[in-house]
């Protein structure tokens, strides 16, 4: 009977980054020597010995009983992104939001203290100011890519700093080794949403980060058509994350979006260097365009923190933030006219997708951003930004489709 943890599939942790995304956490099937991985859909698997029914006794050496605790597929998938990660294991979740929660709700309590982005997913951003203080947990959101920001919101009973780099949409890149340093003398968790960068990019957790969270809906899946989220980090955090954030709170990923996420990791290396190639053409159209005023890339030289990047990613990823004059007009006519680019949420996927986030709606809703805070927003944003996610289509039908609208 197979482990939960331990998996006699290769690791491959000897090999490059193509090979392991191809081979790592798959081996052929020992049945029938399929070469691809295994579909398995089964919820529950016939055991052979008494397993105790409790989450809290699960141990490495469980066997598969039930797919909200563990199933094959979505093993797999966990090893693929643990190896890429250099982690020692992941644990993967129906949805990026299922794994952020599962973080915040499992690792802080009431009377703790949060450190968080104050531009980040609006998602994780409206969880942490409503739903964690309701339930008595401090929150200070800082502009994590200033230190000494984070530094001056440290109270003796800050337990996590969460950061998300490059951030959501200002693409502000954060310092994960510094900020490690300060979580660490903190005794603080740091935890990292490393979605826009990847592991393809940057590997948190060798930088000294606690736990990465990933959106697998995004990049990892990279097509557009499963979701999933994933956290990865040591075992000794992972094994209560898996009982309680997994088990008890049940936001388990379906084994076929896991099979279908482990499809398209299989290719992430090899397209994170096409979205980066693409993105530079494209964010060097847009800077030259007498449209455009402002472009954000931190593959741009014009980036405030184009340095720390180039120190810190492997790879620039493929998301741009632009600003125009008249944004709402502009998005009217990207709506009616575009042809190659997608007028959609969403990031990370072969298709280009573009979408207006409007400052008033951001800072109003998700954010609540006041005083220099809302004024450093509101200087580079302006009314709103584009965010431009860079899909792999030809880098001359992306340009000529924003040409036609600008
Ligand atoms: C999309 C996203 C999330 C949420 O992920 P879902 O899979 O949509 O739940 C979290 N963080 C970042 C940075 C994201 O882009």
């Amino acid at each position: 009977m197979s482990a939960i943890i331990h998996n006699p599939n290769p690791l491959m942790t000897n090999k490059g980054i193509q090979t392991q995304a191809i081979h790592a956490g798959e081996a052929p099937d020992r049945n029938t020597g399929a070469s691809t991985p295994n579909l398995v859909m089964s919820s529950t698997f016939v055991v052979d010995e008494e397993i105790s029914f409790s989450a809290n006794n699960l141990n490495e050496d469980t066997p598969f009983v039930y797919t909200r605790w563990s199933n094959p597929t979505t093993l797999q998938l966990e090893q693929k992104l643990a190896v890429l990660e250099q982690a020692e294991g992941c644990t993967a979740f129906a949805s990026g939001m299922a794994a952020s929660a599962s973080v915040l709700l499992k690792f802080l309590s009431s009377g703790d203290h949060l450190v968080i982005g104050n531009t980040n997913y609006p998602g994780t951003a409206e969880m942490a100011r409503d739903t964690l203080t309701r339930l008595g947990i401090s929150v200070t959101p800082v502009d994590t890519s200033e230190l000494d920001s984070i530094r001056n919101a440290i109270l003796e009973n800050t337990r996590m700093i969460w950061i998300e780099t490059p951030s959501n949409p200002l693409l502000r890149i954060s310092d994960i080794a510094a900020i490690a340093e300060i979580a660490r003398q903190q005794k603080a968790l740091l935890v990292v949403d490393s979605t826009f960068a990847t592991p393809i990019a940057t590997r948190p957790l060798t930088l000294g980060a606690d736990l990465v969270v990933h959106s697998l809906t995004k990049y990892i899946g990279g097509h557009g058509d499963a979701m999933g989220g994933a956290v990865c980090g040591k075992q000794s955090l992972l094994g209560p994350l898996r009982g309680e954030g997994l088990i008890h709170y049940g936001g388990v990923i379906s084994p076929f979006n896991a099979w279908l996420i482990m499809r398209g990791m299989a290719t992430l290396p090899i397209r994170m260097r096409s979205h980066q190639e693409n993105a530079l053409a494209v964010a060097s159209f847009l800077e030259g365009h007498a449209k455009v005023e402002k472009v954000i890339y931190p593959g741009l030289a014009s980036h405030p923190q184009h340095e720390l990047a180039s120190r810190q990613m492997d790879n620039f990823s493929g998301i741009i933030s632009f600003r125009t004059a008249n944004p709402k007009r502009l998005a009217g006519r990207m709506m009616q006219k575009l042809e190659v680019v997608h007028y959609a949420v969403s990031l990370g996927h072969h298709r280009s997708l573009v979408y207006l986030l409007q400052t008033d709606d951001l800072i109003g809703s998700s954010y609540r951003l006041e005083g220099r805070e809302l004024d450093k927003y509101r200087d580079t944003a302006g009314a709103g930004v584009f965010r431009l996610s860079v899909g792999l289509e030809d880098a001359r039908d992306i340009i000529a489709d924003l040409e036609l609208v600008l």
